[in-house]
C-alpha cells in the first residue's frame, strides 16, 4: 500500500489523482486531503477516501462538519496545510494553485517527504530552495506537469548522457491564430475554451496568454538544471507530443499520448512503474498531421518576459509570477481586458526591478510587492479608460 496526501484535492489535478486512487484501491490509501473553500466537495472526498486528516484553508464552523465524518481529524486555516504536508505518508502531491503552494512544498521536504509536484509556481518562485532541499533529503521532485513529466520520462532513457536541449511543446491555446486586436478584447469565456486540455481556471487563462509556457520554462530550468537558452518552445497544436529531449548525437526522444493529465499524475504516483490510468490509447492513425511552429513574439510577449526574468535572476521570476497571478485574477473578475494581463506584468517588472531571493521571506516579500504594484497599475488603467 502506498499512502498519499493530496494538497488541493478539490481541484482539477487533485480530483484526477483521486480518480487514480479509486481505480487502484489495492495500491493506494489516502492519508490527508486539503481544499481552500469547497467544503462540501472536500466532505464528499473524505467520506469516500477516508483520510486520517482533512484541512480547509478558509475556516468554517466545526459544527458544520457532518457527523458521519468524525473518524477524520479536521483542521482549519493555513496550519491545516502544514499538518497535511508533514503528516507521515509515502507521497505528498502538491496540487494547490499559485505561490500558496511554495510553503507546503518546503514544509513537506523539511519533513523528509517524497513530493509529487503539480504546483509549478513553487519552482518558478523558489526553485533554488526547493531543488536544494530535495537534493539534501535525497528525494528528487517528481514532476506532474505534462511537459515536465514527458521530459522526465524521456530522461529515463538517457543513461549517463545529459541532453543538449529540452523541447517544450505548447498547444498555443485558444488564441493561437487570433489577430492582436481581437485578442485584446477576448472575453473570459473565450479564454477558458482550451482546445485540448481540461484544467483549472487560472492555468487555462495562463495558457491563453502563454504565461503558462513562460512559467514552464522556469519550471524546467530548475527541475532539469538547464539554462533558458537550451529550452526551446514549440507550438504543437495537436498536443500529442508532450515534450522531447535532444542529445549531442542529434537523437531526439519524445513522449507522446492523448492529452489526459491522469497519465503524468499516475507516472509520478507509480514511478518507476506505471499505472493503468483510464486514458484512451493514442491512435496515431486518427491524430492527423503533427505540426510544430514558432510562437509569435508580438502577440505573445510572455515567453520573452519569462526568459528576461530567468536571465535577470534574483526575484525577477517571483515578480513576474505575482504580477501574473494578480492580473489573471483581475481578468477573470472582468476588471481588465485580456491584453491588460501582459501589460500589467511587463509594467510591474519595469517598476520593481530585481532584488534578492535568498530566503523564503525574500520571496514572499517580492510576491507581496508585485501584487501591490500590479493592483496599482490595474487601478490606474481603470481610471484612464
Ligand atoms: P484548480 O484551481 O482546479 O485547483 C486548485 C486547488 O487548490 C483546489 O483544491 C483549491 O481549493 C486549492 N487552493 C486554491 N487556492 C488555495 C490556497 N490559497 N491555499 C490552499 N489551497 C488552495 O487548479 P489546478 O488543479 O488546475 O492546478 C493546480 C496546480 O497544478 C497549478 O499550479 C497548475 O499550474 C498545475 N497544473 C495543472 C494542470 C491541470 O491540468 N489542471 C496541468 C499542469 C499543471 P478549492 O477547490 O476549495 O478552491
Ligand atoms: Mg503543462
Amino acid at each position: 500500500m502506498t499512502r498519499i496526501s493530496i494538497l488541493g484535492s478539490t481541484g482539477s489535478i487533485g480530483t484526477q489523482a483521486l480518480d487514480l486512487v479509486s481505480r487502484h484501491p489495492d495500491r493506494y490509501q489516502v492519508t490527508a486531503l486539503t481544499a481552500y473553500a469547497q467544503a462540501d466537495r472536500l466532505f464528499e472526498q473524505v467520506r469516500r477516501f477516508r483520510p486520517q486528516m482533512a484541512g480547509l484553508v478558509k475556516p468554517i464552523d466545526p459544527a458544520d462538519i457532518p457527523q458521519d465524518l468524525s473518524f477524520c481529524h479536521f483542521e482549519m486555516g493555513e496550519k491545516a496545510l502544514h499538518t497535511a504536508a508533514t503528516l507521515e505518508t509515502d507521497q505528498v502531491l502538491v496540487s494547490i494553485v499559485g505561490i500558496a503552494g511554495l510553503k507546503s512544498v518546503m514544509d513537506a521536504l523539511d519533513a523528509g517527504q517524497q513530493v509529487l509536484l503539480a504546483n509549478k509556481e513553487a519552482l518558478v518562485t523558489g526553485g533554488h530552495l526547493v531543488m536544494d532541499k530535495a537534493k539534501a533529503i535525497g528525494k528528487p521532485i517528481l514532476p506532474v506537469d505534462s511537459e515536465h513529466s514527458a521530459i522526465f520520462q524521456c530522461l529515463q532513457a538517457a543513461g549517463p548522457n545529459r541532453p543538449v536541449r529540452l523541447l517544450l511543446t505548447a498547444s498555443g491555446g485558444p488564441f493561437r491564430n487570433w489577430p492582436l486586436e481581437k485578442m485584446e478584447k477576448a472575453t473570459c469565456q473565450e479564454a477558458l475554451q482550451h482546445p485540448n486540455w481540461s484544467m483549472g481556471a487560472k492555468i487555462t487563462i495562463d495558457s491563453a496568454s502563454m504565461f503558462n509556457k513562460a512559467l514552464e520554462i522556469m519550471e524546467a530550468r530548475w527541475l532539469f538544471d538547464m539554462t533558458e537558452d537550451r529550452i526551446r518552445v514549440l507550438i504543437h497544436p495537436q498536443s500529442v507530443v508532450h515534450s522531447a529531449v535532444e542529445f549531442e548525437d542529434g537523437a531526439v526522444i519524445a513522449q507522446m499520448g492523448v492529452p489526459d493529465m491522469r497519465v503524468p499524475i499516475g507516472y509520478a504516483m507509480s514511478f518507476p512503474g506505471r499505472l493503468e490510468s483510464g486514458a484512451r490509447p493514442l491512435d496515431l492513425f486518427s491524430t492527423g498531421p503533427l505540426t510544430f511552429e514558432e510562437s509569435d513574439p508580438v502577440r505573445f510577449p510572455a515567453l520573452r518576459l519569462g526568459r528576461e526574468c530567468l536571465r535577470a535572476g534574483g526575484n525577477a521570476c517571483t515578480i513576474l509570477n505575482g504580477a501574473n497571478e494578480a492580473a489573471n485574477e483581475a481578468f477573470r473578475e472582468n476588471r481588465i481586458p485580456f491584453g491588460g494581463i501582459t501589460r500589467t506584468v511587463e509594467e510591474t517588472l519595469q517598476r520593481l526591478g530585481t532584488g534578492p531571493a535568498d530566503t523564503l521571506e525574500d520571496i514572499f516579500e517580492a510576491d507581496r510587492q508585485a501584487r501591490l504594484c500590479a493592483s496599482d497599475i490595474i487601478a490606474e488603467a481603470k481610471k484612464k479608460s
